[in-house]
């Protein structure tokens, strides 16, 4: 940015130095604002901390990681899986690193192959330069080179690191409202069916929901999951009245999706409804886009590495439309027919190859396309919105609350014959 004396050659001495010390004096304060702002500190203390364990989430924060700094700001505790709890640390910061077929090694003290990092009020803990609210859970991988670490944190506190990942925190209060509840119960359903046979119960990223700790966190995302604290989505199922996986994406193009299409389960309140909501909010090129072209090997190559049932096809040279489901001005594809080299057949579930194509999930941005055939390469036309399209319709979230609607209705319409139960 120009300066205020910024080109000035003929600039009165006595104004320059005014200039230069008025100047000196931003400079000052910023530094004082930039050192004093709490980048680092959590706003609020991270609540129930003293909370039953069922209401925790364990976020596997990574997999495979050496050596790295560790962080409180008011010190940390280390329990030790073997022997209970085995030492205090004082200082912020300390080195964790592996000592070779012995364990782990926090600052100048070693500990076995499990342990966990108990923070001190507010109760968060730094890992390099990301701070997480809640326990630290360190384990040593069999190859005795890494480490895994998971991030024990109260749901709530977890909710908050959630929220302002998956929508922008300048949003409506409604629909951040709306969105703390389907994170809530999203991340209760994914808890209690696959929690209990691991050590963990997501992951950070969009394979569950993106989850970035403090550095993700609003006073306005903050306020979205007080509102609605202990607030889950439930619906009718054959055991009786149940969480579900509640589902949601970016923009779902005018109609939302069955679950049963995209993910193969089948919930009351996972069924597609019209959406006239997103159309006007969302970004126009993730309401109606086209792909750049996919060479075919490629395309052939990367749906055969990851399936090797499909290897059977050798080489796919076809591609096309199996199943659709079928809307007033447009469709989506559910299941796709691949042919191979040698004249066999075999069927893919739409998502699923979207995914393989493109990882990244933004250049096919949605299984609602017409494909062609082109010069060797596939080109995905006349797409219609982003993301899977089942549950909440995100952008859709916004329009509404942009007219008024409130959280309950959001969610009523999204996920409809569902109910609102609180879990406190
Ligand atoms: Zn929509």
């Amino acid at each position: 940015m120009d300066g205020p004396a910024r080109g000035k050659i003929a600039f009165p001495l006595k104004v320059a130095l005014v200039s230069v010390a008025v100047c000196v004096g931003l400079l000052a304060l910023f530094a004082m604002w930039r050192f004093a702002r709490p980048s680092q500190r959590p706003s609020t203390v991270t609540p129930d901390m003293d909370r039953d364990p069922r209401f925790w989430v364990r976020v596997l924060l990574f997999d495979s990681i050496s050596e790295f700094s560790l962080s409180a700001q008011n010190g940390f505790a280390v329990s030790d899986a073997a022997a209970g709890p085995a030492g205090a640390f004082e200082k912020t910061a300390q080195t964790v690193s592996i000592a070779p077929d012995r364990g782990i090694i926090v600052g100048d003290r070693t500990f076995g192959p499990d342990i966990e990092i108990l923070p001190a009020e507010p109760y968060v803990v730094g890992l390099n330069e990301r701070a997480w609210r809640g326990n630290l859970r360190l384990t040593l991988n069999s190859d005795g080179q890494s480490l895994r670490a998971i991030n024990s944190v109260p749901l709530e506190g977890y909710l908050a690191g959630v929220v302002g990942e998956e929508m922008p925190s300048y949003w409506e209060p409604e629909a951040l409202k709306a969105q703390a509840v389907a994170a809530r119960t999203y991340a209760l359903f994914i808890k209690h069916r696959f929690g209990a046979n691991r050590a963990w119960d997501v992951r950070r990223t969009q394979a569950n929901q993106v989850y970035g700790g403090l550095y993700s966190e609003s006073p306005m995302v903050w306020d979205a999951v007080r509102q609605t604290r202990g607030l889950v989505l439930v619906c009718d199922q054959p055991e009786g009245e149940k969480i579900f996986p509640a589902y949601y994406s970016s923009t779902c193009g005018g109609h939302t999706e069955n679950s049963a299409n995209v993910f193969g389960d089948s919930y009351p309140s996972l069924t597609g409804v019209a959406c006239p909501h997103c159309r006007e909010v969302t970004r126009r090129s993730f309401f109606e886009w086209s792909s750049p072209p996919f060479q075919a090997e490629q395309v052939s190559s990367a749906i055969t590495d990851r399936y090797a049932h499909l290897r059977i096809l050798h080489t796919i040279v076809a591609i096309e439309p199996n199943a659709l489901s079928d809307y007033e001005d447009f469709s989506r594809v559910a299941t796709l027919s691949l042919t191979g080299s040698n004249g066999r057949k075999r069927k893919i579930r739409a998502e699923d190859f979207r995914l393989t194509v493109d990882p990244s999930g933004t250049k096919i941005r949605s299984s609602s396309y017409r494909i062609e055939f082109r010069n060797g390469a596939y080109v995905f036309l006349d797409g219609r919105g982003f993301g899977h399209a089942v549950g909440m319709c995100q952008y859709g979230a916004e329009g509404m609350a942009r007219k008024n609607a409130d959280f309950r209705e959001i969610l009523n319409f999204y996920y409809p014959s569902s109910a609102l139960r609180s879990i406190q």
